[in-house]
């Protein structure tokens, strides 16, 4: 990532927050049809230009990355402090989720019919796993399969120390390419604010608040618990094992976090959350692993989510989740974030796999009604999902005892 000065980093990040409060403020004005076709281009043109630089960012990244890591072990160290994380803050998040949701009992009031349940399509844990290795890494790459792209780039990364001065010029020459990508990833997030407009103003535009009035309760309790969820659980994390103060943490992840809430897409956030890590200290060897592999099997936000939606879906037809089935959700919950890609919209996908594993049904009218305010939540979530990815940098650079002093310590 590009090196920038203190103050045009603070400038960046006002420039972000000021798009952001435009955006909102012009979509309440703006009628929907307007803003749709008017505004959002510049949003979506903004989201290809990141789409286009993701992959190869990633790749040739997590190749550098591994290539510098002297030693197999550390990788293998690294691997599974990640993946310990992942699962266990998404654990907890599902959980607040569902204690929030108990809570405060949203739904209630509807008392649908029970409608037929139709059995989900789910992937088994062990395909999930097994589709990690890529029988074609060029087809991963061009259809941008993150899991694949990582464990195809550590393999190639592998690859070249083996074969010691023989790989030297193949690791020049991606070392280069991921140069070449630093330096135009940075040119593109200058666009960030306008960015940042352009996505949020058709979203409010179009979400007009008397849309979202019915839903309130549930908008509002997945909201709590996400703020909830970030500020304890991460601050406690970054603070208790990275020994950094929440505050200067929740500064530096501020554009990144901004830029998720207004894409809704933790893939398109990668090199928001990437340039935040640089920020906070974290060396390339370990966020250019930990963050593209959190954007995908990361979800806080979205566990708390389908958490929240799964009450709200039971009490609007009336049925009591025992405390098993409850337990049910926790473990559907985590293990399917693990093969969710980091898109708009996913966590809805895997939310219908939440529910039939305790036979609600995952198409009828509550179901409607969650889809109706998806991309309301969907920011929300996707805020929190990479707030996630940051922190597990963080503490997982601590504990390797690699994590740069502040510039200013
Ligand atoms: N949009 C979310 C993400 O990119 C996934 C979801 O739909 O919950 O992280």
């Amino acid at each position: 990532m590009q090196k920038q000065t203190g103050k045009k980093k603070l400038n960046l990040s006002i420039q972000i927050l000021i798009g952001l409060a435009i955006g909102i403020v012009v979509g309440l004005i703006l009628p929907g049809d307007f803003a749709s076709t008017w505004i959002k281009p510049f949003g979506t043109l903004f989201l290809n230009l990141i789409k286009m630089v993701v992959v190869p960012l990633v790749f040739t990244s997590i190749v550098v990355g591994t290539c510098g890591l002297n030693d197999a072990r550390a990788l293998g160290r690294l691997g599974s402090k990640t993946v310990v994380f992942y699962l266990f803050t998404t654990a907890l998040a599902v959980t607040i989720g569902l204690v929030a949701a108990n809570l405060f009992p949203v739904g209630r009031n509807l008392a649908f019919e029970m409608e037929a349940v139709t059995e989900a399509e789910t992937t088994s844990v062990v395909d999930t796993l097994l589709n990690i290795v890529p029988t074609n890494p060029i087809k991963a790459l061009a259809e941008g399969n993150m899991l694949q792209v990582i464990f195809f780039a550590i393999a190639l990364g592998i690859g070249i120390l083996l074969c010691g001065e023989k790989g030297a010029p193949l690791q020049r020459g991606i070392g280069s390419l991921a140069e070449a990508m630093y330096a135009l990833t940075g040119a593109i997030m200058k666009l960030a604010p306008i960015a940042v407009f352009a996505l949020v103003c058709p979203v409010v535009a179009v979400n007009g608040p008397k849309s979202l009035l019915p839903m309130l309760g549930v908008i509002l309790t997945v909201y709590g618990a996400c703020i909830f969820h970030a500020v304890l659980v991460y601050s406690a994390a970054v603070g208790g094992i990275a020994h950094i103060s929440p505050v200067r943490f929740f500064k530096e992840a501020a554009p990144a976090m901004i830029f998720a809430f207004s894409s809704a897409s933790s893939a398109a956030t990668i090199p928001f959350s990437m340039e935040a890590s640089e920020r906070l200290g974290v060396p390339q060897s370990v966020r250019s692993f930990v963050l593209p592999l959190g954007a995908t099997i990361n979800m806080d936000g979205t566990a708390i989510y389908q958490g929240v939606c799964a009450l709200f879906i039971a009490n609007a037809y009336g049925v009591n989740l025992t405390l098993q089935q409850q337990l049910v959700i926790i473990l559907t919950c985590t293990l399917a974030s693990i093969g969710t890609a980091g898109v708009p919209g996913a966590g809805a996908v895997m939310l219908t796999m939440v529910l039939s594993s305790v036979g609600l049904p995952a198409e009828g009218q509550a179901m409607g009604l969650v889809l109706g305010i998806d991309r309301i939540l969907d920011m929300a979530r996707t805020c929190v999902n990479i707030t996630g990815d940051i922190a597990c940098s963080v503490v997982v650079a601590a504990s390797e005892k690699q994590l740069e002093p502040a510039p200013n310590q």
